[in-house]
């Protein structure tokens, strides 16, 4: 995900909950359960119902594969798939699918199959050595049930700065029910998770009623393009389970993202010579501080559920690149930002905004800036995406969850995006998002909840059951 979720305050106040909140509080006395803490809504047709014997069996089955879960994930932990590097995970991942009897595709990244669909991401790097997995758990029978995607992005973001880690990002350390490592939430431990509740199925003998694709994928910390790959090779289902660590709720809106550049330039030249020329690295200053006050007025009035966000709308100044000498004026500055919209905004709008902003800036001072800054476009640049909090989806997922768990699920707003909006906005297949409770994804010491994991595979086997129909 591209950004952590912050459950809806109850209140309407400000949000606080399964990420930001706990990030600042590393040494709970006592560890969150998989049991939501009252921040979110139950779903509207939530009904509170006890596991069946057969159900129980599923539990016990699931729970019998948590070794062997917390095992793949400290295995996909150790392999340091960031973006041009996912090789080794989906090498792991298609062990584990080989030992579980399913049969991996590997499914290419097309750029030119992906440049030509209007979900895609823009990237200016090479694809074609990536590859998907998808191991489809076939229905024996006549079938009959409903299909399923799971899917879990193998790429990770980069451990910097790797110096402030208790433990090297990519060694999984684990202590007492928590794993660390880059990736051990954001998020591999949803992988984990997904695979085991299969694993658990396949073990009691069982088969789906429609097809279960299990999906490995890259990309989708830049921009979404692994997931869009799987939709162009056909996959789609009658629903879709990302697990990103969400914690006990499942994600029923997301903001869409955008990425950009503000390349400006200035006039290079001796530093001993006062005010030669624009300083490119302090002119980007003044683009910056533009840019922050479009931040805040997109911030005022959010559209609903947003308005129960104190700040839903962020703008990341996430890398900036000027200048190559400490004495020469900077003659060139490029800044990289992050910004989000609102469901049912269009990306080209937004784009609009943000070029008037940089371009009304330059034209304050035209002397400064002796030439107009440019902005450019890679990586994410999609719209958000919402299901409704009655879908079946959302409400036979929450159902399962309080069966598997004994207490209703929250329904979320996450200010962040994810996979979820490729298949629901491209795709017609409805998508949420439901995973293990972690904490610090992107950041330092990252770390998983591990009992969550397990908690996270059983709920995904119980809603396997009532959505795909077990037989066996
Ligand atoms: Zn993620």
């Amino acid at each position: 995900m591209d950004q952590l979720p912050v459950p809806f305050a109850a209140d309407g106040g400000v949000p606080a909950g399964y990420g930001g909140a706990r990030v600042s509080a590393p040494d709970l006395a006592v560890p969150p359960t998989l049991v939501h803490d009252g921040l979110g809504e139950p779903p509207p047709a939530f009904v509170r119902t006890k596991p069946s014997a057969d159900e129980r069996k599923i539990l016990a089955a699931i729970e019998a594969e948590a070794g062997w879960m917390v095992d793949l994930l400290a295995r996909l932990v150790q392999a340091p798939t960031v973006l041009g590097n996912e090789q080794p995970g989906q090498d792991v991942m298609r062990e584990a699918f080989a030992e579980m009897d399913l049969d991996p595709v590997g499914v290419p990244m097309d750029p030119e199959a992906i440049r030509g669909h209007q979900g895609h991401a823009p990237f200016d790097w090479d694809v074609r050595d990536k590859e998907n997995l998808v191991a489809t758990w076939e229905p024996s029978g006549d079938g009959g049930g409903r299909s399923l995607i799971l899917n879990g992005h193998i790429d990770v973001v980069p451990p910097e700065p790797v110096g402030q880690w208790k433990s090297p990002p990519f060694h999984a350390r684990r202590d007492g029910d928590w794993l660390y490592g880059r990736g051990a939430a954001d998020m591999k431990c949803g992988l984990a998770a997904m695979t085991g509740a299969v694993r658990g199925l396949k073990r009691l003998g069982l088969s789906p009623g429609a097809p279960v694709h299990l999906q490995s994928v890259v990309e989708e910390e830049c921009g979404g393009n692994g997931t869009l790959a799987c939709l162009l090779a056909g996959y789609t289902a009658d629903a879709a389970i990302i697990a990103e660590p969400f914690g006990a709720a499942i994600t029923t809106s997301q903001v869409g993202v955008l990425w950009f550049r503000v390349k400006v330039k200035g006039v290079a030249g001796h530093a001993a010579e006062h005010a030669v020329g624009p300083n490119a690295i302090e002119k980007s200053y003044a683009i910056m501080q533009a840019l922050r006050r479009f931040e805040s007025q997109l911030n005022l009035d959010p559209p609903p559920p947003y308005e129960r966000f104190a700040h839903p709308i962020n703008l990341n100044v996430g890398a900036i690149q000027g200048g190559d000498w400490a004495s020469t004026v900077p003659g060139e500055c490029e800044t990289s930002y992050r910004i989000a919209l609102y469901p049912r905004m269009r990306v080209r709008d937004l784009q609009d905004q943000i070029e008037a902003v940089v371009a009304e800036t330059a034209a304050e001072d035209p002397a400064i800036f002796s030439h107009p800054p440019e902005v450019h476009y890679g990586g994410f640049a999609c719209e958000g995406y919402e299901i409704a909090t009655d879908a079946p989806l959302v409400t036979s997922l929450a159902n399962a969850f309080a069966r598997g768990t004994g207490d209703p699920p929250a329904l979320v707003a996450t200010t962040g995006t994810t996979d979820a909006r490729v298949f629901g906005l491209y795709g017609g297949t409805p998508a949420v998002c439901f995973g293990p409770y972690a904490e610090r994804a992107h950041g330092v010491d990252e770390r998983v909840y591990l009992p969550s994991v397990v908690q996270t595979a059983q709920v995904m086997g119980l809603f396997i059951r009532d959505w795909c129909g077990l037989t066996g």
